[in-house]
This record gives C-alpha cells, structure tokens and sequence, in this order.
C-alpha cells in the first residue's frame, strides 16, 4: 500500500482522498475538485477500500422483474425512446389479468423476490389500478416485494385524482407498495430539467415526494442520469441534495448513478448529444458516489444493463456493492421465458464469482435471501 499511499499523496486530489479513508465525506467544494479530476484510479482504489471494508468480497442482486405497465404518456421527455401518445396503435396498458400472469410465471419458475413497476404518465388511469395490481401481488405472492412507481408516477396519481402526492402515497402504502425506485431524479436541477425534460415535476417536487414517502415509511432508491447537458456543479447539487434529504430521513437504501444512453432518442435526433457517457466516465461517478456516501446511504449499484457486465466487474471495484436486478422484461419472460431469466441470474452470478466475490441473491429490502 506504501506506493499507492505515495500516490494518493502526490495527487492534487490526495487530501480528499485522505479524509475519505478515516472517514470524512467531501465537502461540496472538495466533490467538485473530484469530478474535475482526471485521477479515476486513485478515487477507485479508495472508494473500493471503503465499499471491501463495508462489505468484504461479496456483491449483492436481486432477482427480480421489469412490469412496465403502460407506455402512454403525456410527458414526452426529449432523453426517452419508450413512450407513446395516448391513441397511438403501439400503446399499449396491462390488465390486471396480465399483471399476474407475468408475477406468476415470473414466481414460479424464478423465485423473484421484486417487481420493479413503472411505467409512462399516463392520464386515464385512476388509483385503484394501481392499488388493486399491489393487493394482488401482495396476497398472491406475499414474498415478491412491490417496487414501483417514480416519484412523478405518483404526482401524476394525484393530479389524475385531484388529491395530495402524500394521501396517493398512503393509500399506495395500505395497497402494498414496499418501496419506491428512484427514477425521475435525472439532474436535480432545474435548469437541466428544463432541458430534458421540461413537463416533468421539479427538482424540489422530486425531493419532496421522496420525503412524504419516507416520512410515512416507504424507503426507496435515488438515481442520477448523467451525460447529457448537466455541467459538474449541476452534478454537485444533485449529490448534495439527495444528501441532505438522507441526513433527514435515512429513507434512501442505494444510490444509482446510471449514464444517459442517446439511442433514438429526441435528444440525439436535436443534436444536443451525440454519444453516451462512457466506461472511464462510468467508473468516475461510482467511486465519487462511494465516496459521497460513504456512511451515509449503504449500497452503491452498478448498471449492467447498460454498461455491460464487464463495466459491471470494474464496477465493483471502484465502490458498487450492488448488481442491481436481473430485469427481465415481462415480455421476455412471458416470450423466452425459463431460458433468458436463467441466462441472465446466471450471467450475474457467474460475473461476480469471475472476480472473486461472494454472491448475495437479496430481497426488495436488501436484506440477504441466499449466499452462493
Ligand atoms: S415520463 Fe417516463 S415514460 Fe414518460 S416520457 Fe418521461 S421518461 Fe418516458
């Protein structure tokens, strides 16, 4: 470790990196100094000490399911190629007949421990959609845990019924939901906001949802898309508001840094970005988030889907603890079925244990189902 401490106090960022390692997180002053620089290495080999220390050899996932409910919606965010308008001939919502085929065969031939719903805003659906879909997951499959609804999922809710987004998140609560994703952060900064996605809530909207639901105990994930217009104070603010919320409410149980991928999107048909983040980019934000909220939110998740599940390994060294979900699209397992959902646990676990690591299969919570 004597060359590295060298290093590390030889790096302009060497003092931050320092304070991480007894403990102290970065200042929002010192975070900016992080994102500008160039020393990636450095701030992995620190945040993966913290994440081993926490953790040990082991990384965690989840086996779960995507239920994107409804493709139509009234919000048309420049950064989406999924959705579509209300009346379109592709649109489409799942029945609630639907919505339990795909929980049950899901259950039965992969033990999933999460649904992950979430879907476009889409105008014509009223609450008891919802809470009838979370009563039947919770009663018929009591050990799949109901992870659903963005928090501007749940303010379209309340605008549709004309009601509070904390009276929807209670009546949401008592129906079954667990826990809420943190989809919908993007940046927390308006500016950006009004960029990528000018109808949806604001910045302070988002935190205040969040806040409601964790008030009333429903604990949830934070997200951040980076890699399009946000600048690195834009990136800043966006941590230390999800920090100052967590000091609060402690209602956070993963952060999840996942780049902008321009694929059809309006976004790259505009011109406004011409290429994804990136895997040194990837690698950048994981270590920050590490060092962020080191002691402050316990799991750092990597995204496979996008990255790979070679970035995924990286990942894991630079500060993620967490594979995220298997995420099996509904389609695919009600199409493919056993094959890809095997494919996909297996390609998780043969990953982790490619590194060296322990797997941890873990519930909705967190909290570990199996060890392999
Ligand atoms: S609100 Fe969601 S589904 Fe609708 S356009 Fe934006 S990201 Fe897509």
């Amino acid at each position: 470790m004597s060359q590295t401490t060298e290093q590390i106090y030889q790096s302009d960022i060497g003092d931050i990196l320092e304070n991480s390692l007894i403990g102290k997180r970065p200042s929002p002053e010192e975070c900016l100094r992080l994102l500008k620089s160039d020393d990636v290495y450095l701030m992995g080999l620190v945040a993966g000490h913290l994440t081993k220390k926490q953790f040990g050899k082991k990384a965690s996932f989840v086996n779960n399911i995507i239920l994107n409910y409804t493709n139509v919606c009234i919000t048309d965010c420049k950064f989406c190629a999924f959705y579509r308008s209300p009346g379109a001939d592709d649109s489409y919502t799942l029945t609630l007949d639907q919505i339990e085929a795909r929980v049950k065969s899901a259950w039965e031939m992969f033990k999933i421990r999460q649904v992950l719903i979430q879907g476009g805003h889409n105008p014509n659906l009223k609450i008891e959609y919802y809470e009838d879909a979370f009563k039947l997951i919770r009663e018929k499959f009591p050990q799949v845990g109901v992870h659903a609804l963005s928090t501007s999922e749940i303010d379209m809710i309340a605008r549709v019924e004309k009601s509070s987004t904390r009276e929807i998140l209670s009546r949401l609560k008592d129906a079954g939901l667990q826990s809420i994703p943190g989809a919908g952060a993007e940046i927390l900064v308006d500016s950006v906001k009004d960029v990528i996605s000018p109808k949806k809530i604001s910045s302070d909207d988002w935190i205040r949802i969040m806040d409601e639901a964790h008030s009333i105990g429903i604990p949830g994930s934070a997200t951040m898309m980076y890699g399009h217009v946000e600048n690195k104070q834009d990136i800043v603010d966006h941590f230390f508001k999800i920090t100052k919320l967590q000091e609060k409410t402690n209602g956070f149980m993963a952060f999840i840094p996942w780049n902008f991928e321009p694929n059809n999107t309006l976004m790259q048909k505009e011109g406004i970005v011409e290429h994804g983040a990136g895997g040194i980019q990837l690698l950048k934000m994981i270590a920050i988030s590490r060092l962020v909220f080191d002691g402050l939110i316990s799991h750092i998740q990597s995204s496979w889907l996008t990255n790979g599940v070679g970035m995924a390994q990286l990942a894991l060294q630079y500060g993620a603890d967490d594979f995220g979900g298997t995420l099996i699209g509904e389609e695919v397992v009600s199409c493919t079925g056993a094959r890809s959902t095997e494919l996909t646990g297996k390609l998780i676990i043969d990953a982790i244990h490619q590194i060296g690591y322990k797997v941890e299969e873990r519930d909705n919570f967190y909290k570990p189902v199996s060890v392999l």
